[in-house]
């Protein structure tokens, strides 16, 4: 039984959003800060930046978990997506992450990434593996996540031990659902941790996944295609 999903959030239902079905969108020429282990050199302060250039969290931050699913074959798809697992954001969506983060941190918990931006061609090739838009955001208009605005995450503690949020990320199911209020309290209460804190900084959730947010800013930039480097060697 297909009990899975990956963010099929519905770009084409939101405030401001003008493509109709069957509107590719449009792919932008993609600003990206710098590849800063090629070029030896600090990354450029978030500040410098303009609020719609690509970066890569980590080079911000050491502060965030990851487990990239989608560079590995622990997925719904049963298959790597991504060449390696990286998490690049749009600088304004960074800047909401870093202080979502360290208003976790003084509770005691970080957030864990499970995925972040994603290419529209990576978008393209999940849907020629799942042609579902039940569960897969159909890549002629492009998701969120293809806009550098979106993020599936869950929280865990400063070791590393990942909060109860009832079930596993991409469960298709009204056990993911956020108004499925039939959860243990623990449950309930970690997932209303991670919504109230991120909602505080500028995101919004989807009703049927506690893993994705959206940021509100992000919703109207363009579908972007750009590749993140990968280690050699
Ligand atoms: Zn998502």
């Amino acid at each position: 039984m297909m009990a899975l999903s990956a963010c099929r959030e519905t770009p084409g239902k939101l405030p401001g959003t003008n493509s109709g079905p069957g509107a590719a969108a449009p792919v932008s020429q993609d600003t990206v800060a710098p590849d800063r282990t090629a070029l030896a050199l600090p990354p450029p302060s978030l500040e410098s930046l303009a609020d719609t250039t690509f970066i890569r969290l980590a080079d911000y931050s050491g502060d965030f978990a990851y487990d990239l699913r989608y560079a590995t074959a622990n997925n719904f798809l049963e298959e790597a997506v991504y060449p390696c697992g990286e998490c690049y954001t749009r600088v304004k969506t960074a800047r909401a992450l870093l202080a979502a983060n360290a208003e976790l941190m003084r509770q005691g918990y970080r957030i864990r990434f499970f995925d972040c931006y994603r290419p529209n061609s990576v978008q393209y090739k999940m849907w020629a593996i799942v042609p579902n838009p039940q569960y897969v955001a159909n890549p002629v208009k492009g998701s969120i996540h293809n806009k550098g605005g979106a993020v599936d995450i869950t929280l865990e503690t400063l070791d590393g031990v990942s909060l109860d949020m009832g079930t596993e990320f991409d469960f298709f199911g009204r056990r993911a659902y956020h108004d499925n209020t039939d959860l243990p309290q623990e449950v309930l209460a970690n997932r209303r941790l991670l919504k109230e804190t991120m909602e505080n900084h500028g995101f919004w959730s989807v009703r049927t996944e506690w893993w994705h947010y959206n940021l509100k800013a992000g919703s109207n930039d363009p579908v972007a295609d750009f590749q993140w480097p990968c280690p050699t060697g």
